[in-house]
């Protein structure tokens, strides 16, 4: 870390974007991959970018403490006995993601409290910034691992889960960076949601709408949740291409296309009634050992996802995924083997805070823009514990997930000074 960004005297908007600069930068080369950059959950990248943080909190005067899910907190002082705003996200990125998602929120965050702390701006409640861990299903098929932590709603499901790789189990990778697991079986909650008077996000937009019309950053009405089916397995039976009639196949491609076939007719069909739903299936694959030109394929596995901003929407299609497999194994002779259901409920986020975040934007000079979340965030964990919650979204080019993120640290620091005015205001 370059020392003249912590010993400068004057800490102003130039100074959050130079050291913001230079984060980003550092956390980037710190835990660069091939493409792009892996900051695995509960794993080194991670870990290596948590420190680098906190090494450079410690240098700049602030409070570190490490919660016992191995979550970092950061706070001018200890704070007891008092209400306090959270604000922040997550460390952890997909393998070969980008550098931007969840690293900007936390920064965002530790910024303003570094600003806030070095020119001694009086809060009437004092700021903490947290760096979450375990965001990213993509490395265990479980998401918000650390905010789930903090409120005792890890599951024992998900700490049996296991790396998409190695095969080791979640709760080994978290005992390996110090998470005390007794604490996290027993489901207790770490923090007392009381002292938390709300909670804000700001992260990047994974999709285009921001590019598309131009704002720099909006504020997020509400997030999606999701239903997940990582592992469904069709089992039909194998043979010969050339020999077996149309009537006595049990094909598991042709069953499983015809799955998603059907679902997507039904996301049409409720879209066209106002609904708000999106449907993947990520992974769809025969088995690779034995698939060949001139064989049905005997066997399939697939994911499937949906994701909604109304329960209900999910709940009515998770029974109509059931139900056109049931018709399918009768018309196509198949079996339909499913795993888990893993639930993420949407979020709605707290309209005073929305208010009070447009507001904030509008005084700057930026348009009131507003949109809702088709990404889950730890945002949801937080709004759905009953804890006010706000989010940010920042511009970002390119998608995200993916080694091209493209964040202007100009848009950054344009969602970092709602931010920061809100919190000043507060
Ligand atoms: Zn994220």
């Amino acid at each position: 870390m370059n020392d003249k960004l912590i010993n400068i005297s004057l800490y102003d908007e130039k100074w959050m974007e130079s050291l913001a600069t230079k984060i980003f930068d550092d956390i980037a080369e710190l835990t660069k991959d091939k493409q792009g950059v892996s900051r695995e959950t509960y794993g080194k990248g991670e870990t290596d970018a948590i420190n680098y943080l906190s090494k450079l909190a410690i240098k700049l005067g602030l409070h570190v403490e490490v919660d016992d899910a191995a979550n970092v907190f950061y706070s001018s002082e200890p704070i007891e006995n008092s209400k306090y705003i959270l604000v922040g996200s997550h460390m952890d990125s997909v393998p070969l993601g980008g550098n931007f998602d969840g690293l900007a929120g936390v920064l965002a965050g530790f910024l303003i409290l570094s600003y806030i702390s070095k020119n001694k701006i009086n809060l009437s409640l004092p700021l903490k910034v947290v760096a979450l861990r375990g965001e990213e299903s993509a490395w265990y098929g479980r998401n918000y691992i650390g905010s789930k932590s903090i409120f005792g709603l890890l599951t024992k499901e998900d700490l049996n889960a296991t790396h998409r790789k190695t095969g080791e189990k979640l709760s080994k990778a978290m005992q390996n960076c110090g998470v005390d697991l007794n604490k996290i079986r027993s489901a207790t909650s770490l923090i007392n949601k009381e002292s938390i008077e709300l909670f804000i996000e700001l992260h990047i937009e994974q999709g285009p709408i921001l590019v598309d019309r131009n704002w720099p950053a909006a504020i997020v009405t509400g997030i999606r949740g999701n239903n997940r089916h990582h592992n469904i397995i069709c089992k039909g039976s194998a043979g010969h291409s050339g020999t077996i009639p149309r009537y006595l196949r049990r094909d598991s491609v042709f069953a499983g296309a015809d799955l998603i076939t059907r679902m997507d007719d039904h996301w049409n069909t409720i879209q066209q009634h106002g609904g708000d739903l999106v449907l993947t299936s990520g992974i769809f694959q025969t088995d690779s050992e034995h698939h060949a030109m001139s064989r049905i394929p005997g066997e399939i596995f697939f994911s499937f996802e949906s994701r909604s901003q109304d329960i209900a929407t999910l709940d009515a299609l998770e029974a109509l995924l059931k139900s056109e497999c049931k018709t399918i194994e009768r018309e196509r002779g198949v079996t339909f083997e499913f795993d888990d259901l893993i639930k993420s409920s949407p979020a709605e986020l707290d309209k005073s805070i929305i208010e009070k975040l447009l507001d904030a934007g509008e005084f700057l000079g930026f348009e009131r823009a507003s949109l809702p979340s088709g990404a889950g965030h730890d945002a949801a964990i937080f709004a759905n514990v009953g804890i006010k919650t706000g989010m940010i979204f920042v511009r970002n080019d390119k998608g995200s997930h993916n080694p091209y993120e493209a964040m202007d640290v100009k848009d950054f620091m344009t969602g970092l000074s709602i931010l920061k005015k809100f919190i000043i205001d507060y």
